[in-house]
């Protein structure tokens, strides 16, 4: 007579890998990043067994994973490693694959322009040749980036206005981009880019405006800083939350053709906005402490880049849970708590 176990198994081995009830598995580089840890939320949430392909570092950057070791299983590999990337491919099975790793820095990618291109441009084309050579039925993800608009036609910008990169990062995610939409007509491969503009969290790194001034307006607050420097405060940028950009990569793989999405906020607010608005929430007057330091300056500032999410909206249904403001109040709020934390572990700002 046949086991219950045996028949369930036998069924969910003839079910479609999109169907609901099976464990969808899920491949994410750049896993320790900000969007790979917030990805990695959502899918093992769903019931996805995850992924991550981590490189080998003497340093530790799990800090944005410590709270998922038990959900993710870490693969050790690297972008500039074709044979890591088919072993990992290999090994995990992956219905879906997240490509977020990159030398993700645009003032980086001027001092170190061959190794962004290595990472960001190259990193892809391997990634890709090796789905189509282990795993050709996998949906992969590629997180292209508004940098490759550059200084753009119009405004805003929409899938199909013209790339104009003006930096290394960009003109290597222009390459990874057309791979991807070349492999996809080419191979028939599901691929898709989605073109993010600039989003944050708690999780971004401080060395991005967003971060640098809602921690300096934090630390100012509580008496851990004295000032604020910075570049450009007429710099314009769509900024939205990582955690809804993410939903919105996930979603692009769920659809029945494969296609590429602006994800962005739709609206644009200067630095300087962004100024007022993280020192409003701390109640004080920004222009006590912040100055302007030329060594912020970029040598190459784009000019407004704003996404027109028309597509995105209308066809996957996905907007923005969260405004500007929410944002800024959101990670203020998480940054006073982080530094009273580390205060009081005794640790130096
Ligand atoms: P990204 O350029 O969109 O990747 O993100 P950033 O957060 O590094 O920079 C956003 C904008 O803020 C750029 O236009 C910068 O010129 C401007 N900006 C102004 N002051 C600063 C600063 O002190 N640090 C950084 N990183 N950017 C600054």
């Amino acid at each position: 007579m046949i086991k219950v176990q045996d028949l369930q198994k036998f069924r969910s081995q003839l079910l479609h890998p999109r169907d609901k009830t099976v464990a969808r598995k899920a491949l994410i580089t750049g896993l320790t990043g900000q969007d790979g840890s917030y990805l990695a939320e959502i899918l093992v949430a769903k019931g996805y067994k995850v992924f991550g392909l981590v490189r080998r570092s003497s340093s530790d950057k799990s800090d944005r994973i410590s709270h998922l070791s038990n959900d993710v299983q870490i693969l050790s590999g690297d972008l500039l490693d074709q044979c890591s990337l088919m072993d990992a491919i290999v090994e995990a099975q992956p219905d879906e694959i997240y490509n977020l790793a990159s030398q993700s820095y645009v003032p980086t990618s001027w001092t170190q322009p061959a190794l962004t291109a290595e990472y960001t441009a190259l990193g892809v084309s391997r990634l890709l040749e090796s789905i189509r050579r282990c795993k050709p039925d996998a949906r992969f993800y590629q997180a292209s980036s508004s940098e490759v608009f550059g200084q753009p036609d119009e405004s805003p910008q929409t899938e199909r206005t013209a790339f104009r990169p003006r930096n290394p990062y960009g003109v290597a995610k222009a390459y990874a981009h057309w791979m991807t939409v070349n492999y996809r007509q080419r191979y028939n491969l599901y691929a898709c880019c989605g073109i993010t503009y600039t989003h944050e969290s708690p999780r971004r790194g401080t060395e991005f405006v967003f971060r640098k001034i809602t921690r300096g307006a934090a630390a100012i607050k509580l008496g851990l800083a004295k000032e604020l420097k910075l570049g450009n405060l007429d710099a314009r940028r769509d900024w939205c939350y990582a955690k809804d950009a993410v939903y919105g990569m996930w979603l692009m793989l769920q659809q029945e053709q494969p296609d590429d999405y602006i994800i962005a906020s739709g609206r644009t607010y200067s630095v300087r906005e962004l100024v007022e608005c993280a020192f409003s929430c701390v109640s004080l007057k920004w222009q006590d402490y912040v100055s302007v330091d030329p060594a912020f300056y970029r040598p190459d500032e784009p000019v407004q880049l704003v996404g027109c999410i028309n597509k995105i909206q209308t066809q996957l249904d996905w907007k923005p849970q969260y405004s500007f403001e929410q944002l800024v109040e959101l990670m203020v709020e998480y940054d006073l708590k982080e530094l009273r934390k580390e205060c009081g572990n005794g640790v130096l700002i």
